[in-house]
């Protein structure tokens, strides 16, 4: 891993926490789109060299649902960047660590992403998100 792609952030809504990201801290809004796959809608700010990526959870089920049911809102996750997220999977898998799913997913962005369970990461929960190039608002600034 060498490179943080974004820091993913839980929030009851996005409507109403944006206003502090870009009114009071100043930084701005590069997409928002929803991402079916995850159950949430996600809105991408620009932190200078990383991204915070704001996840609002669609209905009462889904993983960010369930994490802010639980521990409210806040840091959920931190995305590593990886040019090719199939070999890194099946590396991590080999040295023992347990995926959250076996395939990855269509993240945010067109990006592939898959995400490593906090067990084996000492209550982290870490995801790998390759861009694929193809496609994607979020093409231009997740490159
Ligand atoms: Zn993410």
């Amino acid at each position: 891993m060498k490179k943080v792609d974004h820091i993913g952030i839980a929030v009851k809504s996005i409507d109403r926490s944006l206003d502090y990201y870009i009114q009071t801290l100043g930084l701005s809004c590069l997409a928002i789109e929803e991402v079916k796959s995850q159950k949430v809608r996600v809105a991408f700010l620009d932190a200078g060299n990383i991204k915070l990526e704001l996840l609002e959870p669609i209905g009462e089920e889904g993983p960010v649902a369930t994490f802010i049911e639980k521990r409210g809102e806040g840091i959920h996750h931190i995305a590593f960047g990886v040019p090719d997220i199939r070999t890194r999977m099946a590396e991590l898998k080999e040295k023992g660590v347990q995926l959250l799913q076996e395939e990855p997913k269509l993240g945010a962005g067109g990006a592939e992403v898959a995400f490593l369970h906090p067990k084996s990461s000492f209550g982290v929960l870490y995801e790998l998100c390759e861009k694929s190039g193809k496609g994607g608002v979020l093409n231009g600034y997740l490159r």
